[in-house]
């Protein structure tokens, strides 16, 4: 059987990190490789990080009905192919789907028991120098992503479970903890006592537990983006 895991994050809320950091601990998850229209940044390689083709190659495979979802992004397209699922299908391992706000309601449509999750920065101020640390953006490109952010942040009740990514030990586990407890929770599975914890923590993050702790998230970047905040 396969779970379909879901991540969105506005950007640099650490999901490239955490990705990797949760790859590296949990077994038998694969990893789709999206298709894009935007040109390779720094040190992403081509088949790596994304496939990267023109805007006629992608829109070839979009009337060969190629994707599971797509979407314009920025204004470059970007889409997860069908053939990654059937991949792992094949090897009975389940598949993480790194993708926006817009393909996750795609995906949830076509199959509603997908798992999603929402990672957000603790608040504006950490987000803002995150992206600035990273040294990967020029001034307007971060000005932008901070706009863009507070847009995608507002779609946070949509998902299942929301990971605060304060402190990066703890955000990997918690993530370890939501992909592993959504196996244990397949019928048949054995349940170890070890088990029971990683359930529990996993619990925590659930959008109705998590409410709270978001609203100052949120209000962070609405009174950001209000006329004379920041
Ligand atoms: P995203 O993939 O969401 O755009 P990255 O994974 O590239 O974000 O993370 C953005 C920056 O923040 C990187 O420089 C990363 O090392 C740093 N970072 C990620 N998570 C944390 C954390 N919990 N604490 C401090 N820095 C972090
Ligand atoms: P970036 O260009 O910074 O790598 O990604 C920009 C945004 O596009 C991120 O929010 C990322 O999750 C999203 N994205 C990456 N691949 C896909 C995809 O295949 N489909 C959709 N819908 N979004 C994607």
């Amino acid at each position: 059987m396969t779970t379909v895991f879901i991540i969105s994050a506005p950007s640099g809320s650490g999901k490239s990190t955490l990705v990797n950091g949760a790859r590296a601990r949990v077994k038998g998850l694969q990893f789709s490789i999206s298709y894009t229209t935007r040109p390779p940044r720094g040190s992403e390689v081509n088949g790596r990080e994304y496939f990267f083709v023109t805007r006629e190659e992608f829109e070839d495979m979009v009337r060969r009905d190629e994707f599971l979802e797509h979407a314009d992004v920025f204004g470059n397209y970007y889409g997860t192919a069908r053939r990654f699922l059937r991949t792992a299908q094949h090897a009975g391992e389940d598949l993480l789907l790194d993708i926006d706000v817009q393909g996750a309601a795609q995906i949830k449509s076509k199959i509603p028991e997908a798992v999603s999750i929402f990672i957000l920065p603790p608040d504006r101020k950490t987000l803002e120098s995150r992206l600035r640390d990273r040294g990967q953006d020029a001034e307007e490109v971060i000005e932008r992503r901070l706009a863009t952010a507070t847009r995608e942040i507002e779609n946070y009740g949509k998902y299942d479970y929301i990971l605060v990514n304060d402190r990066l030990d703890e955000s990997i586990e918690a993530l370890r903890s939501i992909l592993v407890s959504e196996r244990l929770r397949r019928p048949g599975a054995q349940r170890s006592a070890d088990d029971s914890d990683t359930l529990a923590r996993a619990e925590r993050f659930r959008l109705d537990n998590v409410r709270e702790r978001v609203q100052p998230i949120l209000a962070s970047f609405v009174t950001a983006a209000a006329p004379g905040g920041r």
